[in-house]
């Protein structure tokens, strides 16, 4: 006997022929013994046309209201999944994210998971049931309907299967895995058999989009293993866990990955004095403002000035630049540059750390592909250059060809 949970996302759960395609698929892959909770998404668009209603009320809405209309999609999934079981003779039962025992934040339209208390699946699985749960919604400490941001689904169903101590998490998705690098920019990127949760957190921060983050965070937390893998095949995926197991240890890189949405921010010739790197950083902070890569260099020992860069997630442009004036002034700048032509290309991979030579080679794949490196951070599992964006697609390719020679 297995406790498995198993995510299917909006796109394989579309129409009536996919829902009655996945409650086929349930069956086959499960045998009745096996105690089995199916998370689903909202049919197809639907979260995005029921947005688009909400616009067409109003720009201004309360995010109370949002969530209340936003957890309908998932709702009528869960039915729909739950008749198609019932159909095929299986018994099965639907549950809300409320009536699953999920509890988050009031924070409406980007609540976190506090807790799960799941003894209503319990109860239901004890009676042989599928039980088909309401991903990407919860319930707050008010008694009110929450949702967990866009693709939350996937933070639904590993916290359930950490809840719940099951054996594995199946994420169903539209890509057959996770791969060393975005396919459509390099045709010869790997799927990647394994992948552990700090490898897999870094991809996304820097800018991988294969699963919502917060859910691989909640499989760490849980230690459940997620296998990640198609709707249209029966192929094995990428497992995303602690440690490997499996013999992938041979790749020190495990993944290159690109980020478009990023800003360059140039404070050029601040005074060379204690107390400044705070004033820009702490106004930033205050404001939550994430910076990510961070330079600041001396322009000139005699006069006492220096140059600070730092970078931004695009979405915070209008505001940093507003912030930066203030401060600008304040503490007397020479100038101020906003650079959105940008991109940040990373290497990301557990064994690189404590190896010196991973970085020069991923410099050296750069330099010889005629590609100028402006900002350089690293962290203990990843390295990453900004250079200009309409370089960005050669660069990952020269650094994927580096690492992952063909064999
Ligand atoms: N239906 C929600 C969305 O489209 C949640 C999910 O798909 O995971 O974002
Ligand atoms: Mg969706």
């Amino acid at each position: 006997m297995m406790l498995i949970v198993k995510k299917f996302g909006g796109s394989s759960v579309a129409t009536p022929e996919k829902i009655k395609a996945v409650a086929d698929r349930v069956l086959r892959e499960t045998s009745p013994e096996d105690k089995v909770v199916i998370v689903v998404s909202a049919m197809g668009d639907t979260t995005d046309e029921l947005m688009n209603l909400a616009n067409a009320i109003s720009a201004n809405r309360n995010t109370r209201e949002m969530d209340m209309l936003l957890a309908t999609g998932e709702q009528i999934s869960i039915a729909l999944l739950a008749m198609a079981f019932q159909a095929k003779g299986r018994d099965a039962i639907s549950l809300t994210g409320p009536q699953a025992g999920i509890k988050t934040s009031d924070a409406h339209t980007k609540a976190s998971i506090l807790d799960i208390c799941p003894a209503r699946v319990e109860a239901e699985l004890a009676k042989g049931r599928v039980v088909v749960v309401a991903g990407f919604q919860g319930i707050a400490h008010t008694n009110d309907i929450t949702t967990l941001g866009r693709g939350g689904s996937d933070t639904t169903a590993v916290a359930i299967a950490g809840a719940l101590n099951a054996d594995v998490c199946e994420i169903f998705t539209d890509v057959d895995g996770v791969y060393s690098a975005d396919p459509r920019v390099v045709p010869s990127a790997r799927r990647m058999k394994e992948i552990t949760y700090n490898e897999m957190l870094e991809m996304a921060r820097l800018g991988a989009v294969v699963m919502q983050p917060r859910s691989v965070e909640m499989g760490k937390r849980y230690q459940v293993p997620i296998h990640v893998r198609s709707t249209f095949s029966s192929a094995s995926g990428t497992i995303i866990r602690e440690e490997y197991t499996m013999e992938e240890k041979e790749f020190i890189i495990r993944g290159v990955a690109q980020d478009n949405n990023v800003v360059k921010i140039a404070v050029l010739g601040v005074p060379d004095k204690p107390g400044i790197a705070y004033k820009v950083f702490s106004a930033l902070a205050a404001d939550h403002i994430a910076v990510d890569m961070i330079v600041q260099s001396i322009r000139n020992s005699d006069k006492k000035i220096n140059d600070i860069v730092f970078t931004i997630a695009k979405p915070d442009l209008d505001q940093v630049k507003e912030i930066m004036a203030k401060i600008g002034q304040e503490i007397g700048v020479i100038g101020l540059e906003f650079d959105e032509d940008v991109a940040k290309v990373s290497a990301v991979g557990a064994g690189m750390f404590g190896n010196p030579g991973i970085a020069a080679e991923m410099f050296g794949a750069l330099g010889d592909a005629g590609i100028n490196i402006e900002v350089i951070s690293t962290s203990e599992i990843s390295i990453s250059c900004l250079v200009r964006k309409d370089q960005a697609k050669d660069a990952v390719t020269a650094i994927h060809n580096r690492f992952f020679k063909q064999r």
